[in-house]
């Protein structure tokens, strides 16, 4: 053989060599990010074989050049790769070590949530091209997996007409991606509700929370937590015990979002005021009232 390693050869090989080995480094077992090379077991690199091939990290493979002790893992290597060919080893593994492409999509999918979330919670926005090329780049140094096109798809599905985020242009006509602003009517039938729960610091002295509000002269102080719990008491059985869904083209509420976040923590019986309370309802009353 006397071709080098081509593109189009190493996109065939390299999901039978990760399917083979793992997506590890062959002489330091560490996972493998971007920089990842096909390390050519006998050093000679017109020699394209599977079994004359691993995935190795750059350093690694450089320092194999001059290391006796990574030389005899290559060659132990081949050894193993010669005795055990990779067709067998491709029916074995996939339907057991491996995960599958749905479990790998899960994964991806949830972990662009999840960031975009972050990102959006923490500075009100994130720029369309800074979310995909960072969440490629963070899916492919953790989990090895998920192209620009994937991730991509993910966020247009993130940011469809029903979904949480929706992407705006800025003033300089970049793309931004933003949580979803209510329409007016959901706005209208939150604003209601939120002042209903304000009726009840009126008498703030017997209510649960009350820590929550203090009186000075005529007017009340309070966090905004004495507000959340009543909020979230409203919603709970709304969408626990009733089952109310929106219809699927409406903009969703934000609260149901949230509730449906945060179900693990209502039992049955906890939706009670004095519950909602708990300190382990904290978060949830911060991002009630932050929405
Ligand atoms: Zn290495």
């Amino acid at each position: 053989m006397t071709k080098t390693l081509t593109t189009a050869l190493k996109q065939k090989d390299l999901p039978i060599l990760i399917q083979r080995d793992g997506f590890v480094c062959l002489y330091c077992s560490d996972p493998l990010g971007r920089d990842y090379i096909f390390d050519h077991l006998d050093d000679n690199r017109f020699h394209n074989d599977i079994e004359n091939l691993a995935l190795a990290h750059q350093s690694c493979n450089i320092k194999k050049a001059s290391n006796y002790d990574l030389k005899i893992i290559a060659q132990e290597k081949i050894k193993q790769n010669e005795e055990m060919p990779v067709k067998f080893i491709e029916d074995r593994t996939a339907t057991e070590n491996l995960p599958s492409e749905i479990e790998i999509n899960k994964t991806l999918y949830n972990f662009t949530k999840k960031y975009i979330y972050e990102r959006v919670n923490t500075d009100g926005s994130i720029p369309y091209a800074d979310a995909l090329n960072e969440t490629v780049y963070l899916c492919q140094e953790k989990f090895g997996h998920g192209s620009e096109q994937t991730i991509r798809r993910y966020i247009n599905q993130l940011t469809c007409g029903v979904a949480e985020f929706q992407i705006i242009k800025d003033d300089k006509d970049q793309k931004q991606i933003v949580k979803r602003k209510l329409n007016w009517k959901d706005t209208r039938q939150t604003y209601k509700q939120f002042l209903k729960c304000l009726l009840d610091i009126e008498d703030a002295t017997n209510e649960e929370g009350k820590n929550w509000i203090n009186k000075r002269g005529d007017s009340f102080e309070g966090d905004l937590q004495f507000i959340a719990v009543r909020f979230v008491r409203y919603y709970c059985p709304l969408l626990f015990t009733f089952k109310l869904k929106q219809a699927p083209t409406q903009t969703p509420v934000a609260i149901y979002r949230l509730l449906e976040e945060y179900s693990k923590l209502f039992g049955k019986s906890q939706t009670t005021k004095k519950e909602i309370c708990d300190d382990k309802f904290a978060t949830l009353h911060k991002h009630t009232y932050g929405k």
